[in-house]
This record gives C-alpha cells, structure tokens and sequence, in this order.
C-alpha cells in the first residue's frame, strides 16, 4: 500500500500574492537596466536593520527587493510580485559578504 503519492494536486496552487510591480516604466536608477518580475518573501514584524544596510541599500542596491516588509499585520499571504534588478540582487549579496567577513573578529 506504500508508494501512494498526493502530488497531483502540487501544479496548481493558486496562493494569494502581493502585487508590488510598478505600472510605470521599470528601470533601474542605480544600474540603468530593466527590471524584471519576479518574487519576494514577505517579512511580517518590526524589522530591525544595521544604519549602513539602510543608507547603502539607497545607493547600491535600490531595487534589490530580495525581500519586503509587510508591517505588523500579518496577511494572509507570504510571497510578493516585485519588479527587480538583477545587478541590485547581486550587489546586495556581495554587500552582506563584504559586511559578514567585516564583522567577523581576526582571531590568531
Ligand atoms: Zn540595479
């Protein structure tokens, strides 16, 4: 009896998303690339962020969307529709190792 499975139903969930795209022209500021469409997760809760994230995130990475704060009232959903820049992802990625290895203390 063993060998039953249930993923019939797995290709079409229709979940509940956050439309965040922009209806206007979608280009990024920083990098001068199209943006694409893509998804984020969303954050629930107070969000509490290093100074430097916030001010860097302005310059280098605008348009990273790589997640998105949702506030304090939890919907009824977890994932977002974002437009998104490719290099800003990259970017903020690079960031968090630069500030990860940065942080990290020079033992020996
Ligand atoms: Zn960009």
């Amino acid at each position: 009896m063993a060998g039953r499975d249930k993923s019939a139903e797995s290709d079409t969930i229709e979940r509940d998303t956050w439309d965040l795209r922009s209806k206007g022209p979608k280009q990024c500021e920083a990098h001068w690339i199209p943006l694409q469409e893509g998804v984020a997760q969303i954050i629930y809760g107070l969000l509490e962020f290093d100074e430097s994230y916030l001010s860097d995130r302005k310059d280098l990475f605008p348009n990273a969307r790589s997640w998105v704060g949702g506030g304090c009232v939890t919907m009824d959903m977890d994932m977002a529709e974002v437009d998104f820049c490719l290099l800003c992802r990259e970017a903020e990625t690079v960031w968090e190792q630069v500030k990860r290895l940065l942080s990290t203390p020079l033992d020996g």
